[in-house]
């Protein structure tokens, strides 16, 4: 059925990077028979799901959106992609996303853009904008997507679908190729909230193979869908509804509180007064850690190399001015810059600093509060080409999603409204390790 509906709709959708339609037909009828037997046991038995291009899958294609990486073929499966085949999912392929996770749009992909389904001239979103697509297209129940700035958010956002990013630590990194190591998460793309439940238990839990993933129990996400919200206490940062954010996105966030206030909920203004140092703070650290964890395509290693080069330094230079994009090398210039003797104090170290004060605010609002909302974007969709030209424009997207990466808890964006028929996001981030709350508040909303 996927595959029916990919044939209508993916040539004006284009959320696919790699289709694996072989291999998904014999899991298909492998599961087929153990049905026949009974034997189903995976808890998403049979359920067609999309990956993002950033998780390695054994023997499937895995580009980052990246023509370094163009021919990659991974020998292994990432964690979650193992996760994913005891619960008997099956992969129908590899999702879009901008080249390794640097974006909002989509447009920094080497090989396409991705559309928004609602309205093919605008953008799905970036980083994770095939995953949040290809689900609200109905090309897949389920994706994984990856957020280190708000990429799993944003896309849900602007697409209308349900986008979590769990609290750092909740799911295991091995497999996911780094972006900014301190940042990234994997987690769940979906319709519903209930469906996001399940899908981020298939995949939570401590794993050896990362050391930053946390022993921490894994609860059932979807026992917490109880309906009831009677007396839980919502913060809502001023922060979050005043300059540069829409008419539009504001008046969606009221009226999400005022259905939530009716079922019992209480809600007040609070302050998150480092919020104006993230954005800055957040490009620094991401680039930083970029410029390192990107030294490893360097040509011999893996995939791409250039052909004519006279030395081995030569061939370094050739192999990464051809096979990276505009976006990455910037990101590399920045973080190689930030990171280096005599600018080291002044950026670097400042920004951890700034980490450190934003972090605190979450937990001043967390003393007295069980969640915090707000808007996932200060806007819907923009259109394809729209902010291309100006970087900063195209960070600023980021801003009400940033602050959750650097204190390191969990935040979801479930629709909430329309503005001119495109769809706006209402962001509900929770305390560390409390996806629970998140998701009953969503439920509740939902
Ligand atoms: N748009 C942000 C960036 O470009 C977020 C990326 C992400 O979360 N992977 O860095």
């Amino acid at each position: 059925e996927s595959y029916e509906r990919i044939g209508q709709v993916e040539s004006q959708v284009k959320a696919f990077l790699t289709l694996d339609e072989e291999r998904a037909r014999v899991k298909a009828k492998e599961l087929d028979d153990k049905l026949a037997r009974g034997e189903q046991s995976g808890m998403l038995f049979g359920l067609p799901i999309g990956v993002k291009d950033n998780i390695v899958t054994k023997n499937l294609r895995t580009t980052c959106a990246s023509k370094i990486l163009e021919n990659f073929d991974p020998i292994y499966d990432a964690t979650v992609a193992e996760k994913l085949k005891q619960a008997e999912t099956v992969t129908i392929g590899k999702l879009n996303m901008d080249e390794f996770a640097m974006g909002s749009s989509n447009e920094n992909s080497a090989f396409q853009a991705t559309r928004n389904p609602w309205n093919t001239d605008y953008v799905p979103g970036g980083s994770s904008g095939g995953s949040a697509a290809s689900v609200a297209a109905g090309e897949v129940l389920f994706s994984l997507g990856s957020d280190t700035g708000g990429s799993i958010r944003q896309p849900a956002a602007y697409c209308g679908v349900v986008g979590l990013k769990p609290t750092y630590g909740r799911v295991s990194r091995y497999g996911l190729v780094a972006f900014a190591s301190s940042l990234d998460q994997i987690g769940p793309i979906t319709r519903t909230v209930e469906d996001n439940a399940y899908l981020l238990e298939a995949i939570s839990g401590v794993d050896p193979m990362d050391s930053t993933s946390a022993n921490v129990q894994v609860p059932s996400f979807v026992n917490a869908l109880t309906g009831d919200v009677k007396g839980l206490k919502i913060a809502v940062p001023k922060e979050y509804l005043g300059e540069g954010v829409s008419e539009a996105a504001r008046n969606s966030v009221l009226s999400a509180l005022k259905v939530l206030e009716g079922l019992g909920a209480e809600w007040e203004e609070v302050s998150l007064p480092h919020s104006k140092y993230a954005l800055a703070a957040y490009y620094l650290l991401s680039s930083s850690e970029a410029s390192a964890n990107l030294q490893r395509f360097d040509g011999v290693r893996y995939g791409y190399r250039a052909d004519n080069a006279e030395n081995l330094i030569e061939m370094y230079k050739q192999t990464r001015g051809e096979g990276f994009g505009d976006e990455v090398k910037r990101r590399i210039m920045l973080g190689t810059f930030s990171l280096s003797s005599g600018y080291y104090d002044a950026y670097y170290k400042k920004a951890q600093k700034v980490r450190t004060l934003i972090k605190q605010d979450f937990e001043n609002v967390f003393a007295k509060y069980d969640v915090i909302i707000g808007p996932t974007t200060p806007t819907p969709a923009f259109k394809i080409g729209e902010n291309t030209a100006d970087p900063l424009t195209m960070y600023a997207n980021d801003i009400l999603t940033i602050p959750v990466n650097l204190a390191g808890v969990p935040g979801i964006s479930v629709p909430c409204g329309f503005s001119n028929g495109l769809p706006l996001g209402l962001q509900i981030i929770g305390k560390h390790f409390d996806e629970s709350t998140i998701y009953r508040t969503a439920h509740a909303f939902e």
